[in-house]
């Protein structure tokens, strides 16, 4: 008699779980209190995806003079473009069938289920009175937005609710410079809303490599968004003239405030850990989720859990990757598959865009790991000389000892697919002389991976070294850990254009660094 696994939410990590299951032969129930998809599909990723493009748009057509082509502006119809997002939602339900699809695998599915509750590890209770019952269950419920205990909090919005709004806001506050703070500034900034950032951080995308955080910074700041770091408080939100709201914080000692037509808040992501009878249970909780060992089951026999209710990778690709370890340990009953989580790229779909793999350079300087780094500018990248788009760098990290790529870290066009061609270098173990060989396309953008293998291969020769040394290769290459920050380390040194020149003056490095 084969194992039934229940899995209960049907996300990315649930729906991986279920489906890992099903092919290796178990009985899985797979429970969704809503519709399957989960953020990833229903509210979070798709909707972000969706308009990023629309601004994209937008911002490319206000540039097509430049290319020798005339056309005015577009305009944006905000109504059309949630349209088109909604619109985009249903046809990767209709084209994706994840139930269907879970259902030709075997799947027992229950979407739109409402409340429902662990009536033991082993069993959940639905709101109309049914159980199921399983030998192992899989908890992915997921997360939502977090919210801070402030005067006037609930006057705040969040992400979610942008692709409700029946207007596009004029003017949005953004409370929280992190990963999707960043992704919504750069939506509305390009469709004309005055965006201000405000958070108590000192920089923007704070869990980012220093150079891409400052290197952000200044592009948001050159297409007009206010950004306000090492804020001491935010203080709360009130409600000001014509329905604007007002949020009060403090800076530099002193009470301020900002009205706008909304307030955002990105200040995190919670387990939706509650209200499922996980505390009856005894599930070991921490910040609002779940505890799980590295094959990701709980303190609880027989109940695992994946994806953002283990607060681990908070991606799609990391949820997808605990479902089915998840699942493979759940069916078999043992430490079968341990959760990985070693080369994971992230990134955003901002304008410009960011993508990451790896250490960044801070982590390598903390584990006194010997390494060196090239910086390439997109300015001297032929594609992005071709297309003009040349904001951002591709910052690649290498160990001495090895020669291994340790971590890379772009802004630029297209940087999150970049960033995957990185991954697969680093999955393989390629050293940066393999890189260099490489005979990629020209001219394309992935080729700045290639300038700064070559860079890094010509730094890590001992002969090329001398040559740095003896001042007869041109200028040392800009270095080390407590340099890191300092404003001329993120600027070239042979040749200072305009761009370079105004990271040099960047306001958003920490002031014990400057
Ligand atoms: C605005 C935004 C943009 C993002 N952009 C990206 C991106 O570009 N790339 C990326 O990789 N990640 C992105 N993410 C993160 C990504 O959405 C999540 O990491 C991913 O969806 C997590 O998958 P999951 O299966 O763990 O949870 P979810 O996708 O949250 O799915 C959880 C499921 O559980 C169900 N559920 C909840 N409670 C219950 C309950 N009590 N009973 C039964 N079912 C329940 C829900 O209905 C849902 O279907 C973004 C997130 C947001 C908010």
């Amino acid at each position: 008699m084969s194992r039934r696994i229940l899995v209960l939410g049907g996300g990315p990590a649930g729906v991986a779980a279920a489906r890992t299951a099903a092919r290796m032969g178990a009985q899985a129930v797979l429970i969704d209190s809503g519709r399957l998809g989960g953020v990833s599909t229903n509210s979070g990723v798709l909707p972000a995806r969706v308009l990023a493009h629309t601004a994209r748009l937008k911002r490319e057509s206000g540039q097509l003079g430049v290319y020798g082509l005339r056309a005015t502006e577009a305009e944006l119809d905000w109504p059309a473009a949630l349209r088109r997002l909604f619109n985009v939602v249903e046809a990767l339900h209709v084209r994706k069938e994840i139930a269907e699809e879970a259902r030709k695998l075997g799947v027992d599915v229950h979407e739109n289920v409402g409340e429902i509750r662990f009536m033991s590890p082993t069993t959940i209770g639905f709101a109309n009175g049914t159980t199921v019952e399983g030998d192992a269950a899989i908890v992915c419920v997921g997360g939502r937005s977090r919210s801070i205990p402030l005067p006037g909090a609930e006057l705040a919005i969040f992400p979610n609710d942008i692709w409700r709004m029946k207007a596009m806001p004029r003017s949005i506050a953004i409370v929280g410079t992190g990963h999707t703070g960043c992704q919504i500034a750069s939506i509305l900034a390009h469709f004309g809303t005055e965006v201000h950032m405000i958070d108590l951080k000192a920089r923007i995308m704070p869990q980012e490599d220093e150079l891409l955080s400052v290197v952000m910074a200044k592009e948001f700041a050159a297409r007009g968004i206010r950004i306000r770091s090492v804020i001491d408080s935010i203080d709360g939100l009130s409600t000001g003239m014509s329905g604007s709201t007002v949020l009060h914080y403090k800076e530099a000692g002193e009470s301020r405030s900002i009205k706008t037509d909304a307030v955002l808040l990105c200040v995190g992501w919670i387990g939706n850990t509650d209200r499922i009878g996980l505390e009856e249970l005894g599930v070991e909780i921490a910040r609002s989720y779940i505890k799980v060992d590295k094959y990701l089951r709980t303190n609880v026999p027989k109940l695992y859990a994946a994806g953002d209710v283990t607060g681990q990778m908070m991606l799609v690709s990391g949820a997808t990757h605990e479902g089915h370890v998840a699942a493979v340990n759940a069916v078999t009953n043992a430490e079968t598959k341990k959760v990985a989580h070693t080369l994971v790229p992230t990134g955003s779909f901002t304008d410009p865009e960011y993508g990451a793999i790896g250490m960044r350079e801070s982590q390598c300087c903390d584990a006194g790991i010997d390494y060196e780094t090239s910086v390439i500018w997109c300015e001297d990248l032929t594609r992005a000389i071709i297309d003009d788009r040349t904001a951002g760098f591709c910052k690649m990290i290498a160990d001495r000892r090895t020669h291994k790529v340790l971590g890379a870290h772009i802004v630029g066009e297209r940087a999150v697919e970049t960033v995957q061609l990185m991954a697969t270098i680093m999955a393989g173990g390629l050293t940066v002389e393999q890189v260099a060989d490489l005979e990629l396309a020209f001219p394309t953008y992935s080729a700045i991976i290639l300038m700064a293998a070559r860079d890094l291969k010509y730094k890590l020769d001992p002969e090329y070294a001398a040559l740095y040394q003896s001042g007869m290769a041109g200028s040392p290459p800009a270095r080390r850990c407590p340099d890191l920050l300092r404003p001329s380390d993120a600027v070239a040194p042979a040749r200072k254009s305009p761009r370079r020149a105004a990271l040099a003056s960047t306001p958003c490095l920490p002031a014990s660094t400057s």
